[in-house]
């Protein structure tokens, strides 16, 4: 399998390169070339194989020479025995709608699932390669804390994690910040999680600094990620009992991550009718999706910290599909959000938006609310990130089988959940220690220059 850019369609990739560049040098987003498509008979075949023996197949095709399938199939084991669940992910029924809970991972979120498989991926190739690399990464909480635990201890690769300063919740600050491996380094940036990713993306620009530390990157528009969620998709779909219904996705939205793994699952033959992109108050997606305007506002900061984004930047990857894979197209599109802050749909545009995908958006106080009724129904606790999710199917009001995809386990977000049922949600046992632990890390003003010192003074 090849790679492009979604900035220039002409020049092709290995996935070697997309893998540990991330971002192209021309600022593009990589996508394949083309795709594997999945018949019926073949999705029907993978009910019955095993959450890892599905990953090895689904994954195989997009990594081509980067590793044998031998290997492969070892760094898929590897990166799953991790986990508390034997199947990674777990499907249960919530009256009339499902959920797949994707937190049974190390740090209690989604980014788990992708994230470690990447750092045996990175494990792998610098044994291969002889170098050293260093990886910056920005995160609005739960990637920090799952890429730290993917590469703590690793040896040739430095883990450097920007958050925002007091903007995450206490317990995702210390999933990031108790370890003690001496490759990690956390810095928290004064300001909020855009501003974090404007550093990162600005020291990716900066050719003589980003190619001096040998910088990597793996922040939700790494393909590896991609593919890696794409996965639980096809797992979920093959879970369900009665695939005479349609199956709808309710996906809660920030960066466009994952929801564009389901849209990828469905491109390679998944018969997904519907994906639902679920969003908070920062509702630029819900804005873009249901009225045909991506116009960036100011963040506001919620009780889904994860979410509280403006600029939803593996957005590129589907502006690039609704342009016709044209890469000058895509270009301006990106030029006119860079400059004026906002692009526009047209009407056929929307209308192709609307094939795949639905929106909604979440208040605090329905996120709040969503809590409290799901506990006293059914006595389960949702995190606020699920909590949108699963209300967004009350809200776009959809046939079929209706999976919600539950992101992260509700005591990462202890605050929303007293706040919401007046209970403490318990961190799993084996977790519990982190909290007496003592943190880590250094506080840095948003400013470029003084990062780029501080990172380079380290490695
Ligand atoms: C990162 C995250 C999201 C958003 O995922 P995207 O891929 O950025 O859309 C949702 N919920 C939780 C708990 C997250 O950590």
């Amino acid at each position: 399998m090849e790679y492009i850019s979604t900035r220039n369609s002409s020049k092709t990739f290995k996935f070697k390169d997309v893998f540990i560049k991330g971002l192209a040098d021309d600022g593009g987003l990589f996508i394949p070339q083309t795709l594997n498509k999945y018949s019926k008979d073949e999705i029907n075949s993978f009910k019955n194989l095993s959450y890892i023996d599905l990953a090895k197949k689904i994954i195989f095709p997009f990594i081509d020479d980067f590793m044998s399938e031998n290997e492969l199939s070892k760094t898929v084991e590897k990166s799953y025995s991790v986990f508390r669940e034997k199947n990674v992910v777990n499907l249960i029924k919530v009256g009339d709608r499902s959920i797949l809970e994707l937190f049974h991972g190390p740090t209690l979120a989604f980014k788990d699932v992708a994230m470690q498989l990447l750092g045996n991926f990175y494990e792998y190739y610098l044994k291969n390669e002889n170098e050293k690399i260093n990886i910056v990464v920005a995160t609005s909480g739960d990637t920090g804390a799952a890429a730290i635990d993917a590469i703590k201890g690793k040896e040739n690769v430095n883990i450097f994690v920007l958050h925002p300063h007091n903007r995450v919740s206490s317990v995702q600050r210390k999933l990031m910040t108790t370890g003690k491996d001496n490759n990690v380094f956390n810095i928290a940036i004064e300001g909020n999680f855009d501003d974090c990713q404007n550093l990162v993306k600005a020291m990716f620009a900066d050719k003589d600094f980003s190619n001096n530390i040998k910088m990597s990157g793996v922040n939700s528009i790494n393909w590896a990620r991609i593919i890696a969620q794409s996965v639980y998709y096809f797992y979920s779909y093959c879970l369900v009992e009665d695939n005479k219904q349609t199956i709808n996705f309710s996906v809660p939205t920030g960066n466009f991550g994952d929801i564009y793994a389901g849209y990828l699952a469905k491109k390679m033959g998944l018969p997904i009718n519907k994906l639902i992109v679920a969003t908070n108050q920062n509702d630029i997606l819900h804005r873009a999706i249901s009225m045909g305007s991506y116009e960036v506002e100011n963040v506001n900061e919620t009780i889904s910290p994860s979410m509280d984004i403006q600029i939803a930047s593996n957005f590129e990857r589907l502006i690039y599909d609704l342009n016709g894979k044209d890469d000058l197209k895509t270009i301006n599109a990106m030029n006119d959000i860079q400059d004026k802050n906002k692009y526009i749909l047209d009407k056929e545009k929307l209308d192709q938006i609307k094939i795949d995908f639905a929106s909604s958006r979440m208040s605090e106080n329905e996120i709040l609310e969503t809590i409290k009724s799901v506990y006293e129904k059914f006595d389960l606790i949702l995190d606020p990130h699920s909590a949108i999710g699963y209300r967004a199917f009350d809200k776009v009001n959809i046939d079929g089988n209706n999976i919600v995809l539950a992101t992260a386990h509700p005591s990462k977000f202890p605050e929303a959940i007293m706040k919401s049922i007046n209970l403490k949600s318990d961190l799993p046992q084996e977790l519990r220690f982190v909290m007496n632990e003592k943190e880590n890390y250094d506080i840095i003003e948003n400013n470029v220059d003084k990062v780029k010192h501080h990172i380079k003074e380290r490695i």
